[in-house]
């Protein structure tokens, strides 16, 4: 190119830039020879942080409090699971009938609106994506994978709830953590997640920090696996839910207990997730992070805490 062009060009660009705020470099990088230089561009409006106003727990639903995440990391975050609508407030009949009739026998109102505004280990963020149970008490508790990338500190958890905090999503989860035992508290148990779609009405959602790739070495370990043990385990004692692999048909459940995302099929989004971590490659293998592995040591988990308090240990916690 010659280079009077090159310098047309070059000012045309600077001064659009001008107008657009913006700030532009002429560099040449092989010093003085035939090649012209080029130019970097420094945009002057670097996307801010997304911040979202959510409820703490306190006596009202009003928010008082925020979450914030880099905008890029919310950006994200979308592509995953999150990004979509697992609401489906209409499942089908057959669906319909059994909540109505487990709202009949569990008696909800005895719970309280408002139960476990707070969990051991969790910040409660409530965000506004949630609805009634209509009167049904939770008896699965599901394992999702965000398909999001885990970063050092809050931003991964926190994007997540920025996200489910906003109406268009259409998408919440109970919990969302990370490896490092970052957790928000999104939506009270006592309310419907919108996670799984035809069986929200059941379930109590676990977002894990994942991005559904052998980039990622396992389901979850570290602090974050213990604090989910934890949390498994206090949310079977509110609920009485039976630490143990929970059975389904058209997202209606057989038996109560432990499940995740992909066990639902069609009826529940039809997600994969907790792959690739449901088996290992080779046959008896469970990696750590599986949905079996998590049971037994939920159950581990539950027995050391009752005889640790010199109480027999409940039904639920038994195989
Ligand atoms: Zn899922």
């Amino acid at each position: 190119m010659n280079t009077p062009l090159m310098k047309k060009l070059v000012a045309v660009v600077v001064a659009l830039l001008a107008v657009l705020g913006g700030t532009v470099l002429v560099i040449d990088t092989d010093g003085p020879g035939p090649r012209p230089a080029h130019t970097v561009t420094i945009p002057s409006h670097l996307p801010g942080p997304l911040t979202a106003a959510v409820d703490s727990g306190d006596a009202d639903r009003l928010p008082d409090t925020t979450v914030t995440a880099p905008a890029v990391v919310v950006a994200q975050a979308k592509t995953g699971e999150v990004g979509e609508d697992l609401r489906a407030e209409n499942p089908t009949a057959g669906n319909v009938a059994a909540q109505d009739q487990a709202a009949h026998d569990d008696q909800l109102p005895l719970v309280g609106a408002d139960a476990a505004p707070s969990q051991r280990g969790c910040l409660s963020r409530f965000v506004v994506n949630y609805s009634s149970r209509r009167g049904v008490a939770p008896r699965l508790l599901e394992l999702h994978e965000t398909v999001s990338r885990n970063v050092p500190g809050w931003a991964d958890v926190n994007a997540i709830g920025v996200q489910f905090n906003q109406p268009r999503s259409q998408a919440s989860s109970t919990y969302t953590l990370d490896r490092e035992a970052h957790c928000l508290y999104l939506v009270r148990e006592s309310d419907k997640p919108w996670t799984q779609a035809a069986a929200n009405p059941w379930s109590i959602s676990f977002e894990i920090i994942n991005t559904a790739t052998p980039s990622d070495r396992n389901l979850i370990d570290g602090p974050g696996r213990k604090l989910l043990l934890g949390i498994l385990n206090d949310a079977s004692k509110r609920w009485d839910i039976p630490l143990r692999s929970a059975r389904t048909r058209s997202c209606t459940p057989l038996r109560a207990g432990i499940s995740d995302h992909s066990e639902l099929g069609p009826c529940g989004g039809g997600h994969v997730d907790t792959a690739p971590w449901r088996g290992g490659s080779r046959p008896g293998q469970v990696p750590r992070g599986a949905v079996r592995a998590l049971v037994v040591d939920a159950r581990r988990l539950c027995e050391k805490r009752y005889r640790a308090a010199h109480k027999p240990t409940p039904a639920r916690c038994k195989a």
